[in-house]
């Protein structure tokens, strides 16, 4: 099932003509996706007599094949980021049960302590491009922070990190030290929670124990973003030395059941006390049928 969370900002005007990215001034910009228009794609429900993605916007469920887009790029940093999309694109769940990811990882799962002592399952991504799965994540974010739509997220990365990984995503800066970035798959082998593995949430921002915590879901993929970790703390170590992709050794994904995830907690939630009604010229009415009875 397909199933989006959105947040209604208004966001606040932000500076510039030319494109987001490269600063380019004089470049025409083109419809940027804030999430690739592929993952809208892959969360309709096919074969249903209303295919598309559930959506969940200010407490009201309904059904839209609209995109979120917005003018940020020019044609050269929109294919800079279609490489980092098209990898991604490549391992995700498309369908209920499985994403090319473990194949690909060609190892087996390990356990690890987590930052609380627990102990959990992590796929080492021996065999995977982790630098491009990383900045597809950070692109999506940086998006998110840049774009004005009220629908974008709401993604605020500060003015100090929004530059920073600005430059990180031209390649002209190393990922900064005091941000961690976690991926976690849905497991494949959770079969209570498989209904979740298409689901699209756009980016968010919440403040955390540690810092600043940024996060999106895509098909069975879910992104965290820790940014301003400055006192190393138990968990900030950890955040660091175990869980960051950008982390030097072995890079692990946290194998997760859809219930140990907060966002998707919070998405199930929402979905829950949702209002159902019709929306716009995109949707039509979301019929129970198209919500698993999970969701009820
Ligand atoms: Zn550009």
């Amino acid at each position: 099932m397909g199933l989006t969370l959105r947040n209604q900002q208004q966001r606040d005007g932000a500076p510039g003509d030319g494109c987001r990215l490269c600063r380019n001034r004089s470049a025409v910009l083109k419809d940027s996706h804030i999430i690739p228009k592929w993952a809208w794609r892959v969360s309709r429900t096919r074969g249903a007599a209303n295919p598309e993605a559930v959506t969940v916007e200010d407490g009201v469920a309904y059904q839209t094949s609209h995109q979120i887009v917005e003018k940020l790029l020019c044609a050269d940093c929109e294919e800079r980021f279609s490489v980092f999309e098209g990898y991604v694109r490549s391992l995700v769940y498309t369908d209920g049960t499985s994403a090319p990811i473990f194949d690909k990882a060609e190892t087996q799962p390990i356990v690890r302590r987590t930052d609380t002592g627990e102990e959990a399952r992590y796929l080492p991504l021996d065999n995977v491009d982790v630098d491009k799965i990383a900045r597809f994540a950070i692109s999506v974010f940086w998006r998110s922070h840049v774009a004005k739509r009220d629908n974008a997220g709401q993604v605020d990365l500060g003015a100090t990190h929004g530059e920073h990984f600005r430059q990180f995503l031209l390649g002209r800066r190393a990922f900064p030290s005091s941000s961690a970035l976690l991926l976690s798959l849905l497991a494949p082998d959770d079969e209570e929670g498989a209904c979740f593995n298409r689901t699209v949430c756009v980016p968010i921002t919440n403040r955390d124990t540690v810092g600043v915590r940024h996060e999106f879901i895509i098909c069975g993929f879910i992104f965290e973003l820790h940014t301003g970790i400055n006192s190393w703390t138990k968990k900030s170590r950890w955040l660091r030395d175990t869980a960051c992709l950008m982390r030097h050794g072995r890079r692990l994904a946290a194998l997760m059941p859809a219930k140990d995830s907060r966002l998707i907690r919070v998405v199930h939630a929402q979905v829950k006390t949702a209002e159902v009604r019709v929306k716009g010229m995109y949707s039509n009415r979301t019929r129970a049928g198209t919500v698993p009875r999970k969701l009820r």
